[in-house]
């Protein structure tokens, strides 16, 4: 069983797929660490895929789709939340020739609006010596922009900052829309209000996982 998770940057899609790992025996496929495993073990697609990385080229389609299989197929039975597949209309129609082996269970998108992602991202600071993270709002340390841990400086990502934020919220947008027509037409369309606490958030996905009926 496939449980496809989407949201934007800020969303908290890393946090909950973490957590479904942790307390559900999920398995996480992201296409990252598979394109990176095939290339490891020198397998003809990882190879493939690894030249045309090298060369700054994006890995079509079909190749990412056999190393995708491949990996799902290491996991074997497992329930698996994928992470960045798919991407596109034509990876999602890729994934649905492996219905009968991993059907997907449900597309479950993480929905929160612009302006609260803008709030949580530009309020992150992170140490600038032992990578700590923290929130100007949510997760404030004792003293303004000194880590608590180390008591070295606090900074901001320049990726979180509004401009590269909004860009990424755009390219995000662009990319998704299709495929929520693609699973809503299937019926296997989902939402959270992910503008909730983290826990809430979680609880909601495991009632959501368990309607599903393979729980
Ligand atoms: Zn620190």
């Amino acid at each position: 069983m496939i449980y496809l998770l989407s949201g934007p940057p800020g969303s908290g899609k890393g946090t909950q797929s973490d957590m479904l790992v942790q307390s559900m025996q999920f398995k996480k496929l992201s296409t990252g660490d598979a394109l990176r495993a095939a290339a490891k073990m020198g397998t003809e697609v990882g190879r493939q895929a690894e030249a045309l990385m090298a060369r700054g080229e994006l890995v079509p389609d079909f190749v990412l789709f056999e190393i995708v299989k491949a990996a799902l197929r290491d996991f074997g039975t497992a329930r698996v939340v994928l992470d960045g597949y798919p991407r596109t209309q034509q990876q999602a129609h890729d994934l649905e020739t492996l219905q009968a082996e991993f059907p997907v269970a449900m597309f479950i998108l993480l929905r929160i609006g612009d302006r609260e992602i803008v709030a949580r991202i530009a309020g992150r600071r992170v140490c600038s010596q032992c990578q700590a993270v923290y929130h100007v709002q949510s997760r404030p340390p004792r003293q303004a922009g000194v880590c608590d841990a180390c008591g070295a400086a606090l900074e901001q990502r320049s990726d979180d900052m509004d401009e590269k934020i909004a860009r990424r919220l755009q390219v995000y947008r662009k990319e998704t829309e299709p495929l929520l027509d693609f699973y809503a037409q299937r019926q296997l369309l989902r939402e959270i209000d992910a503008a909730q606490a983290e826990g809430a958030v979680f609880v909601r996905l495991q009632a959501l996982i368990g309607e599903g009926g393979d729980a």
